[in-house]
Order: structure tokens, then C-alpha cells, then sequence
């Protein structure tokens, strides 16, 4: 059925006549009807991808895509004035994740769909998801993220399951979102966990809710405020209820195709994404004892299928959890926890692998090093690092264990959603193979000389950038200049990310412009993140930023030739318009602590240029396009291990320094503490002076020089569209149909 045929059906009407309301859910409707026709891949053995996020951003264009429906529904749309980007824009998107990791997880579900595996996603279904961003005032406000409406993409299942607590057991209900793969005859799915006395009405002032009624809340929020003890408590009961039922429905499911639980690791394999679904391991192992396994046995049995993937090396971020607050909320788990660690004691091994610390607390990255079959990092870096310092101790006892996956994106959503324009030129020129083959971009090399090919690049990145021009109007109320630079860094608010060297920038450039250097071009820079509520100097540099971008607007020595733009609630469908209108991506982490990073692999395939760091995946880039096609800038990650390790980076030293100095001072001068907060500006400029843990100054230097002749290369149009031509034709790697055939011949082992 086309469309025509079903908005008669459904609203005995043209499509002309439909409003995009109308045709919103009229397309929602269809596509989840043949997905719905799609039998379920029923093979033998299946991965279950438990994580706490997936960032799966608006689904429709996505699906119709997936589904071959498409260009068919574009053009009959097309036919009768309707434009399938504005309907789009009536889907609000759903908020089941942060960042990078969540957004990881969503292209793997993809990918897996698409290569034909038999693998579900399992997590929670947040009412309120993440909070929204909102700026006032130039600061940060969080407001709840509503994204659940009565036409949407869950299909409500008839599955549920029991999930014991201290002292109470709650009754779960599951949410299915279908996943069908790229034109694949299969579907699989994404589960969603859900309780259904959770209540909206517990929640007041912006995202405050009373943390202990957990009958309430426990759905409400992905990573609620865990700053106090009640809050931790409620990441507990998150966490083991999202495990409990994932445990549950492995386990049926196998039974179901024949499994007597003694061969239960040749029905699953639980792909552990980061420490938050660890719980796993002693609930599999309850379970199964529960159901009249030995211990030894059971323990043996979830070491053989479960993997554990590293995302960070960030100490904060690799979760402790004190053992009495394991007893308060799943005591029955906690024998079971005392156990797996006795059995590490009794070897005698040194205190850095032990399960449960001194001080009795947990550490969740060692019981599943420990007990599971397979680590991996998530870049070639990333994944040295945990071997030789991180997790070296880990890596002496079990190197069998430790492999890298380096991270990738799902095209469908990053080239071919989201750069109709690219793609299409692509299709012309290459044919559709690179669709189902990433790797076949290659062949887009042989055009690097080709005049006609560069100005029609030139012409599609022009109108991506008129495309986004309208989003942010509409969206944001900011007027943009297409004919300028857009220089665009987008990740969540970090240190470690360095938002705050490219706003030292910034004020470099205003004060160059100031002195009467006139850029060649104007240069637009472009900001995106949320900041974690509780993570104060976050929340300074957003603030800084939306202060310098107020002081350039309203200077009219600077405004033709600068600009700063600090996108609101920066999520999936911003991302889709920000980045195929990127020149430069700024990848500018401090050497050793972004473990990959996904953002720099959808802006190199779009075709901006990279400015970054050794950082990474940066450093695959760099390695994929050669120096001539990367610009680099900052200190490589073994000055950096080495500085921490010695205690010998002193921020005053580089603060001292003539260059320096007036940058840094400037976030507290009168023109800016006149638009802003003086607190918070104070605050963030004694960080950068007496701490900076993730040594802003120390690159400084070299960050602005690279920029400058970055933007002077700009200029060469010729030059840089060939460096457009060999990033976009090297992006197949960053495909994640390569990661998810990796980990499948690797870790999975599908048949
Ligand atoms: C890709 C993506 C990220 C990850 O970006 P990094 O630059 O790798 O940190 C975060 N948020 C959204 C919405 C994304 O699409």
C-alpha cells in the first residue's frame, strides 16, 4: 500500500488535504505496520545489548529508510506540497539517552538489524528521559523532557516479570520499539522496561521528584540527581531492575527454543555497554541457581556468555558501589557478591583487581573482568591504555580477554537521513554499494582532482548550511551567516572535552578583530551540549560561552566577522542538522581521555575537516586520511600520562605567559562580567589558573596557531575540497556494520 492509498483508508482524504499532524501518524502507522510484518529473527543464539541509554534519536525518516519506503513516500509527498522535514519535525524525539554511549548503542542496534544477527536491545523506558536544556539569563535551566505521546513507536508487549527488592517486589511492563535493519527480512527490537505506577506528579520545580518513592519513580528519569545518598539508592534500584528483567526474559526466551539452562550460553550472550547493567552477572547467576543449578556450575555458565565493554578511563565514571547500600536495596545479591569476590581473594592477588574493596565498596568493572569472557575498549588507544596502565593488572592475569572495537556509526542515519544532498550526489557518482559496503567509498578518491565534483560539493555544503540556517531560526530564534566558516563543536559538556580552550579562542579572535586583524572570511563557531546538573564548572563554561556570544552580537566592530552559537538542548535531530553544514570539526579532547568519540567519525563523513587532538579515534583518522588531510593539534597522550603520573603540569606557568594571560583574564573583564554572572565567571577563571585537571593552557597555544592556519587554508577552495574528497572516501571504516561484524566474529559468535 502506498501512501495515497493509506491516508484514504485511514482518513478518507487526499494527501494534500491531511495536515502534517495528520500525516505524521498516518506515517508512523504504516511503518509500523511493516515492521511489524516482519517476523522476528529466530535463530539459535542471541546477543542481548543491555545498556542504560539508547540516544535513538526521531525514528520516522530512519525506518522509512530501513524499511525501502523511503524515496516512494518523499516523492509523493513531494507530489501533493508536502515536505517530509517539516512533518518529521512533529515527532518529538525520544530522550533514552546522554551521549556518545547511548548514541553508540542506537547505530549497534542498526547495524545488527542490518547484518541479519539475532540481537535485542534491553533498557528502560524513562518517562522524562533526560532533562531538556533551556538557557536563560546565559545559564543552563533543566526542565523534564516529555517525549511519550499517545501515537508513538513502543508497541506495549504482554511480557512481564517479578523483580524482588529489600522490601518490596515490583511487577515489571515491557515496551517494544521494532528495529528493522536495512532492507532486511528480519526485524529485531529494542525492550523497554517499563513499571506502570510510576506517576509524573512527583515531580516539581523544573526536575526535582521525592527520590524515595520508588513505586513512583523509578522510570521517571535517565540518571537522576545522585549527589546524595537517596539518589544513589535510586540508581541501585534502577539499575538492578533493568537487569532483573533483561536476566528474566534471556532466560525464557531460551527455554522457549529448548535450552535446559546447563547450554544457556549457546542460546545468549550479554553484551555489558559500560558498568550500569554489571548487576547482570549475580542476578544471572541467581537465577540459575534458583532454578536448580550448582553454584559452581552457574558461575561457570555466566562466564561464557557475558562481555563487558570500557567507555572511559575517567576514574569518577567507573561505578563503586558501598556494599550497604547493595544490602539495602537487593540484599539477595549480595551473598552472591561476597562470593565471586572470595574466590579473587583466595588467590592472593593484589588489592587493584579485588571485587570488594577496603573500604567495602564494589567495584563493578572488576566483576565483570573477572567474570566475564571478553573486555574491550572502544579505539585502538583507548583500548592500549586500559592494557599498559588503566587495567594493566587485569591485562597480566587475562589477556585472552582484552580486544578492541574500535566504535562506528550507522550510515543510514549519518549519510544517508541526514545528507539527502551527499547521498544522492554519491549514488550518481559511485552507485549505491557503498549502501550495504561502506568500504566501497573508496572509489569516491578517484574524483579528488575533479573540478565539476568540487563545486558541487561546494553547492551541497552551501545548502546544508541554508538547512540548518532555517532550523535555527525556527528553533532558536538566532539568525546564522551561510557565507561564513562554520567551525561547530557538539558533545556533552566536559572538561576533558576542552569547550573551554575553543572559547579561549574565541576571545582570542575578538580581541584580534578588536585590535583591527580582518578575518579574510567571517567564521561562525558553534557551540552544543548539556552539562550535568550537579557539575558546576560545566555549567561556568556554558555560561561563558553564551556570554561571549551575547558581547560579539551586539559589537558592531566584531559582529560581521564573528560569531558564537550555543545550540539549545543539543540532542540527535540538532546533531543531523549541524553536522552536514560543518567546515571544521573540533575534536580537541585532552590526549588520553576521550576513549573514542563517535561525533568525529558523522562530521569526517560529512566532509568537515578535523581539528584535533591525538585523541581517541582521532588518532584512526589520522592514520585512515595521512597528516596532509587532518589538522592536529596538542600534546600526544604519552606527555599527557606522563604529566599526571609525575605531577608535572602547573597550570600558573602556563598562565603566566604573555599570550596566555589576557585570554584567560578576560573571562573576568568588566564587558563580560557586565552580561553575565560574576560567581561563576570568577570560578571558572581560578579553575583554569590554580587546577585545570584537564590542561586547557598546555595546548593552548598550539590550538590557536593550528586554527589560524586551518582558516587559512580555508581560502585554497581547490586544496580543501580534495581534503574533503579523501576524509568522506576514508569514513567506511567508521561504519558500525564493521565494528558489529567484529564483534560478532570476535565476541558473539552468532551463528
Ligand atoms: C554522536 C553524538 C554524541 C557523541 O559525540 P562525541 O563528539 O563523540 O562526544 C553525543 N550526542 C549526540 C546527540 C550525538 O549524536
Amino acid at each position: 500500500m502506498n501512501l495515497q492509498e493509506f491516508v484514504a483508508k485511514k482518513y478518507d482524504k487526499t494527501i494534500a488535504a491531511c495536515s502534517n499532524e495528520e500525516l505524521y501518524c498516518a506515517l508512523l502507522e504504516m511503518s509500523k505496520e511493516a515492521s511489524g510484518q516482519k517476523p522476528t529473527n529466530d535463530s539459535k543464539k542471541k546477543v542481548y545489548y543491555i545498556s542504560a541509554e539508547f540516544l535513538i534519536g526521531k525514528l520516522l525518516s530512519n525506518n522509512l529508510i530501513n524499511l525501502g519506503l523511503y524515496d516512494d513516500v518523499k516523492a509523493e509527498l513531494a507530489e501533493a506540497g508536502k515536505d517530509l522535514i517539516e512533518i518529521e519535525s512533529m515527532e518529538l524525539e525520544p530522550s533514552l539517552g546522554n551521549g556518545g554511549l547511548g548514541r553508540l548503542a542506537a547505530c549497534f542496534l542498526d547495524s545488527i538489524a542490518t547484518l541479519g544477527l539475532n540481537g535485542d536491545g534491553v533498557g528502560l523506558n524513562y518517562h522524562f528521559g533526560l532533562f531538556k536544556q533551556v538557557f536563560k539569563d546565559n545559564q543552563q535551566f533543566t526542565e523534564p523532557n516529555e517525549w511519550i505521546t499517545d501515537e508513538s513507536w513502543l508497541t506495549p508487549s504482554t511480557r512481564s516479570y517479578q523483580v524482588p527488592f529489600a522490601h518490596f517486589d515490583l511487577v515489571s511492563t515491557l515496551y517494544d520499539i521494532d528495529v528493522p535493519g536495512y532492507k532486511t527480512a528480519t526485524k529485531n527490537r529494542l525492550r523497554l522496561f517499563d513499571l506502570g505506577s510510576v506517576d509524573s506528579s512527583l515531580i516539581h520545580d523544573g526536575i526535582n521528584f521525592d527520590k524515595t518513592n520508588i513505586l513512583k519513580n523509578l522510570t521517571l528519569f535517565l540518571y537522576p540527581d545522585d549527589s546524595d545518598r537517596q539518589g544513589e539508592l535510586l540508581r541501585i534500584f534502577q539499575q538492578y531492575f533493568m537487569v532483573s528483567n533483561a536476566a528474566q526474559l534471556l532466560i525464557d526466551e531460551a527455554t522457549e527454543k529448548g535450552s535446559n539452562l546447563h547450554d544457556l550460553a549457546d542460546y545468549a550472550v550479554v553484551q555489558i555497554n559500560d558498568t550500569h547493567p554489571s548487576m547482570v552477572i549475580p542476578e544471572l547467576i541467581r537465577l540459575l541457581t534458583e532454578r536448580g543449578i550448582e553454584l559452581d556450575e552457574a558461575i561457570e555458565i555466566v562466564k561464557s556468555m557475558t562481555a563487558y565493554t570500557n567507555h572511559t578511563i575517567l576514574a569518577e565514571a567507573l561505578e563503586k558501589w558501598p556494599l550497604d547500600f547493595l544490602e539495602e536495596v537487593v540484599p539477595h545479591l549480595v551473598p552472591i557478591i561476597k562470593e565471586l569476590d572470595r574466590r579473587i581473594k583466595e588467590q592472593g592477588l593484589a588489592d587493584s583487581v579485588q571485587i570488594i574493596d577496603e573500604s567495602g565498596r564494589v567495584h563493578m568493572a572488576h566483576m565483570d573482568i573477572h567474570y566475564g569472557y571478553s573486555v574491550n575498549g572502544v579505539a585502538a588507544l583507548h583500548t592500549d591504555i586500559l592494557k599498559t596502565s588503566e587495567l594493566k593488572p587485569f591485562y597480566d592475569l587475562y589477556p585472552e580477554k582484552f580486544n578492541n572495537k574500535t566504535n562506528g556509526i550507522t550510515f543510514r542515519r549519518w549519510l544517508m537521513h541526514c545528507n539527502s544532498s551527499l547521498t544522492h550526489y554519491l549514488d550518481q557518482l559511485l552507485g549505491g554499494d557503498y549502501h550495504h559496503d561502506a568500504s566501497a567509498l573508496e572509489e569516491f578518491l578517484n574524483f579528488k582532482d575533479d573540478a565539476a565534483v568540487k563545486d558541487k560539493l561546494e553547492s551541497i555544503k552551501f545548502h546544508n548550511k541554508r538547512k540548518l540556517q532555517r532550523f535555527l531560526e525556527a528553533h532558536q530564534g538566532v539568525t546564522i551567516n551561510p557565507d561564513s566558516i562554520f567551525d561547530i563543536q557538539i558533545k556533552r559538556l566536559h572538561e576533558y572535552k576542552r569547550q573551554q580552550m575553543n572559547a579561549l579562542y574565541v576571545i582570542h579572535k575578538y580581541l584580534d578583530i578588536k585590535a583591527g586583524n580582518i578575518p579574510a572570511r567571517p567564521l561562525t563557531v558553534f557551540f552544543g551540549g548539556k552539562a550535568a546538573p550537579a557539575y558546576t564548572i560545566a555549567q561556568d563554561i556554558i555560561h561563558l560561552i553564551l556570554c561571549l556570544s551575547e558581547l560579539i552580537a551586539k559589537d558592531p566592530e566584531v559582529a560581521p566577522h564573528l560569531q558564537v552559537v550555543m545550540v539549545e538542548n543539543y540532542n540527535v535531530t540538532a546533531a543531523s542538522f549541524l553536522i552536514p553544514a560543518a567546515d571544521i570539526s573540533e575534536q580537541i579532547s585532552l590526549a588520553s581521555k576521550e576513549a573514542s568519540g563517535t561525533g568525529n567519525m558523522k562530521f569526517m563523513l560529512n566532509g568537515a575537516l578535523t581539528l584535533g587532538t591525538e585523541d581517541g579515534a582521532n588518532v584512526e583518522i589520522h592514520e585512515l586520511v595521512g597528516d596532509e588531510n587532518i589538522y592536529v593539534s596538542g600534546k600526544d597522550s604519552e606527555t599527557v600520562i606522563d604529566l599526571y603520573a609525575n605531577n608535572g603540569y602547573v597550570s600558573r606557568e602556563f598562565y603566566e605567559q604573555d599570550a596566555i594571560k589576557p585570554l584567560v583574564d578576560f573571562i573576568v573583564s568588566d564587558e563580560v562580567v557586565a552580561l553575565g554572572n560574576k560567581e561563576r565567571l570568577e570560578r571558572l577563571h581560578n579553575e583554569l589558573i590554580v587546577k585545570d585537571w584537564f590542561m586547557t593552557l598546555l595546548d593552548l597555544e598550539d590550538y590557536i596557531k593550528v586554527k589560524e592556519e586551518m582558516l587559512a587554508d580555508y581560502e585554497d577552495r581547490s586544496s580543501w575540497l580534495e581534503k574533503v574528497i579523501v576524509n568522506t572516501s576514508k569514513a567506511g571504516f567508521f561504519s558500525s556494520d564493521r565494528t558489529i561484524a567484529q564483534y560478532n566474529e570476535d565476541i558473539w559468535k552468532l551463528g
